[in-house]
């Protein structure tokens, strides 16, 4: 037997050659799993088959793989290991949301949500433990950032929720295929824990795994990354793997703008409206979901809503307005109904799709933004926040 990997140091899947420790096929996606068996003399095919195995069957031990050599599976055992991440608890909301909290390594836990609607359920996952970039209005921001997850724990909460989901209906390996009936995960939505641009290649290389037809063959249209919009990674995104787009708004001009989401000193207005321009290019398919929570008298006033609409009037976007979800000192309050109706009204008249956000999962902290997992807090914050729960709300 191998002696496995410490999940706690495999933040890269493939480690350089150079180092001894066996990487965990979980986050390969398909180029790189060629790349590995080549490495060993085998054919490409091996790759495929090892993606169904892990990623259609849910199958974490190489030797139930049967239809490849029995002299292969014992190799695959000394060279490589199959981890997904670990499950802590699981918690569901009255309104049926579904939160996992995951273990990814000894001081570290994320979040992963799942949102059943009718026609689809739509997984929330994390792509960073902790975030950078202190928005003001958001809970994971308050433990600061701690480190990337590796692809593996990227792609390994949609593994874990689809094949949990699988396996509470029933369905059972060698029958369950990624596709029909059997499909428990409709859609991904990049919009947990961190900035998924920040992480850029490992948040590519998992959304491949994603879309890939050998593992779960979503197409571009079921998956969204959600950005406060690192301007340069949206060109390289459109290059490399252009799924649908969420920009994190919150405001209409550049000194609010500053204030809630401070990433927008770096990349002003003038700067990332032509990026998501150009993400869009002439595709007339493609619109961005702007995203906007409502701030009680900080964002939500009728000359704001004015505002919004002459900023996006030359972007093809849809407006998903979202009533704050309050958190321990946060300092903001969730506007009033009736202003939410007020300002969603304004955009409306103007043309501008627009819905609000439903509110999902908050008695079990599982709403937008309420993400905290239960990590190492690094932010200076804690300090001017003592007396909250230090980043851990779960
Ligand atoms: N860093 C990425 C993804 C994580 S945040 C981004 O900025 O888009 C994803 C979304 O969570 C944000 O757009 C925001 O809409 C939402 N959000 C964050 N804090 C929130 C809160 N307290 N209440 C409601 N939504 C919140």
């Amino acid at each position: 037997m191998h002696t496995a990997t410490p999940l706690h140091t495999a933040v890269s899947d493939l480690p350089p050659s150079s180092q001894a420790a066996e990487p965990n096929l979980f986050g390969l996606d398909q180029t790189r799993m060629q790349d590995f068996f080549a490495a060993h003399g085998e054919k490409p095919f091996r790759a495929t088959q090892l993606l169904k195995w892990i990623h259609q069957q849910g199958v974490t031990d190489f030797n139930v793989m049967t239809n490849i050599s029995k002299t292969l599976r014992q190799h695959l055992t000394d060279i490589a290991t199959l981890h997904p991440p670990q499950e802590i608890t699981r918690q569901t909301s009255q309104d049926g949301t579904r939160k996992w909290l995951l273990q990814v390594d000894q001081g570290n836990a994320i979040e992963t949500v799942l949102i059943p609607e009718t026609e689809r359920n739509t997984l929330c996952i994390s792509s960073q433990v902790g975030c950078a970039l202190d928005c003001q209005f958001c809970s994971t921001a308050r433990q600061g950032f701690n480190r990337n997850l590796s692809v593996a724990e990227i792609i390994g909460q949609l593994w874990m929720a689809e094949h949990s989901l699988r396996q509470e209906q029933g369905f059972t390996v060698p029958n369950a295929q990624p596709s029909g009936p059997y499909r428990m995960i409709s859609n991904v939505v990049l919009m947990g824990m961190g900035e998924p641009l920040l992480n850029f290649d490992n948040v590519v290389s998992a959304m491949k795994i994603m879309m890939n037809d050998y593992a779960y063959g979503l197409s571009w249209r079921r998956i969204t990354l959600s950005t406060a919009g690192v301007v340069p990674a949206l060109d390289r995104l459109r290059e490399e793997c252009r799924v649908n787009l969420a920009l994190s708004l919150h405001a209409p001009d550049d000194d609010l703008r500053d204030e809630l989401v401070p990433l927008n000193k770096k990349y002003p207005l003038k700067e990332l409206i032509p990026a998501c321009q150009r993400y869009l290019g002439d595709d007339t398919r493609r619109r961005v979901t702007i995203e906007y929570v409502l701030l009680k008298g900080v964002n939500d006033s009728p000359q704001q809503a004015r505002a919004l609409v002459k900023l996006l009037r030359h972007l093809p976007s849809k407006v998903n307005l979202i009533p704050f979800n309050p958190f321990p000192q946060s300092g903001y309050e969730r506007s009033t109904p009736k202003s939410i109706e007020l300002f969603r009204d304004i955009l409306i008249k103007a043309d501008l799709i627009t819905v609000t956000r439903k509110t999902r999962g908050e008695d079990i902290d599982a709403a937008c933004g309420q993400l905290a997992g239960k990590v190492q807090d690094r932010s200076r914050r804690e300090r001017r926040f003592s007396t909250s729960t230090s980043g851990v709300n779960s």
